[in-house]
Formats: structure tokens, sequence, C-alpha cells
């Protein structure tokens, strides 16, 4: 075997492991019942009077109807977050445009008009911004994780045809959960102190910041105290938490945000699937 090859084994084998490690972490995660996890966020967002924004799968959307519509009754938005957990950028315009459409069809049945959209993984094309503006939607979160983005701290455009989207598009923050948590290993308290940095810096620009957090691990009892410190310090900043579409209406109108505040905190994140073994397993084979 030559070196080349050995090493191309090496790496497969390492990714092997990489993938079997956190499927079996997801799966502790699922453990617990998903209506627990958005019971748990709402606790803490009531008390602050917060709220949040999922970004959804449509066809997670639909084992669920119920909680779905529970988690819009409360004052929360749900947005689309395609019909299948599928990678956009790989995909001819037309696959996108029947995964998009069907989302939005989805999502009508249940009785929810989505506004604003996350492509899953956050990846896009050229493509997809014209389906965006083609199927009307008012914002979209994930263009805003490019890095040329993120560390933006105001809503911005992306160009099409030489003008500027009709849609308007959210930087999306560096600290998510997935790398506080997955990657960086990190526990409740460690969280709650970059969250808290994250507020300041947002403060002292007087911008805005949104955050990407599961309810599969923000809402575990384990996490959830870095939410509530989160929004404590937040709304102690005098910072305003409001929906996505809510703050880009707002936005749009008057060009500051509500209450004078001196920033403005978006909670998102995305419902990907709510059990583990007919769901996220079969992501894995994409
Ligand atoms: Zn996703």
């Amino acid at each position: 075997m030559g070196k080349a090859s050995a090493w191309l084994k090496h790496l497969r084998m390492r990714r092997g492991i990489t993938i079997v490690s956190q499927a079996f972490f997801m799966w502790k995660l699922h453990q617990t019942p998903f209506e627990e996890l958005t019971n748990n966020i709402f606790d803490v967002l009531n008390k602050y009077d917060t709220f949040f924004t999922f970004p959804t799968v449509a066809y997670t959307a639909k084992q669920d109807v119920s909680l779905i519509r529970t988690i819009v009754q409360n004052g929360h938005e749900i947005a689309s977050h395609g019909y299948k957990h599928v990678r956009y950028q790989f995909l001819p315009k037309e696959i996108q445009e029947q995964d998009m459409k069907t989302s939005i069809e989805t999502f009508k049945k249940i009785g929810i008009n989505v506004t604003g959209f996350r492509a899953p993984y956050n990846m896009y094309n050229e493509d997809t911004p014209h389906l965006l503006e083609k199927y009307g939607f008012l914002w979209d979160g994930g263009i805003g994780y490019k890095p040329e983005n993120r560390k933006s701290n105001s809503f911005f455009k992306v160009k099409l045809n030489n003008r500027d989207s009709t849609f308007t598009c959210i930087p999306l923050n560096l600290y998510t959960d997935d790398l506080l948590i997955d990657v960086l290993k990190l526990d409740s308290e460690h969280m709650s102190k970059v969250f808290s940095k994250v507020l300041d810096h947002t403060k002292s620009n007087g911008g805005l910041v949104m955050f990407d957090l599961h309810p599969i691990r923000i809402g575990q009892k384990k996490y959830i105290s870095s939410l509530e410190k989160l929004v404590e310090y937040g709304t102690d900043l005098g910072g305003w938490f409001p929906t996505v579409s809510e703050a880009v209406k707002y936005w749009n109108k008057n060009k500051t945000w509500k209450h004078d505040a001196p920033f403005c905190g978006l909670l998102t994140g995305d419902i990907d699937n709510f059990v583990f073994f007919r769901d996220y397993l079969s992501r894995l084979s994409d």
C-alpha cells in the first residue's frame, strides 16, 4: 500500500469515528422528549418577555403539527428550513425550488404562513437567492453565516441582477451551540460567558446579533441555564429580543429598534428532526 492510500485509509477511519461519536452524542440528546425541550425554552423566554424563531424542516413539522402550532400560539416564529434537510448548494435550481415550494405549502396546510428561510447547513448557491425572491420571503437567516457576513452588525441585502435583494439578510453569529457544545465541549457556565461577551460587543456597536441555538441542545436541562443567562443579561443591557420577522419589519419601517433599545438580539434555532432513529440517522446517508 502506497503512502497516499494509507493516509486516505487513515482519514476515512477518523471520519468514521467522528460520525459515530457525534451520532452517539445526538442519540443521547434525543432521549429527552422534544416537547420538554420547547417547554424549557418557553419557560425562560416568558420570564423575560423574549421571543424565539425556529427555522423548521417542513417534513419534520408534519410529524407533530400540534407542537408546531403551540410554538406559534406562544408568540414565537416558525420559518422554513426546507422540506427535507438537503444541501441546496449542490442541487439544480428546479430541485431547490421543488423543496422550497413544498416546504411553504406544507406549512400553509398546517395554518402557518412562513416569511423567513434558512437553508439546511447554511449552504446556498447562486440560484437560491433568486428563489427566495420568487417566493416572497421577507428574510433569510443563513446567507449571513458566510465568513464575510458573520461579523456584520446590521441587516444587509445581497445583489441580484445588480440591485438589492427584496429580502433582508441577517448576520449569523459564529458562536453557534454546535461550535460551543459539540466542538469546544463547553458547559453551560462557559457558554454564558461567551454569550455575555457577544452581547457586550453588540451593545457597544449599537447593532444586531442573531444566535443559532438548536432546541435539541439549548433546551436540555444541562444547557438551558445558558439561555436563561443570555436573555437575563441581554434584557438587563436593554436589548430587544423579538421574533426575526418582527425585527425586520420594525427596522425596515423605522430604521431603529423598538423602545429605542440599544441593540436587537435574535434568538434562533433550527428544528431538524424530533426523533433520532427515523430522521437523524437517515440524514447520515445523504
Ligand atoms: Zn438544520
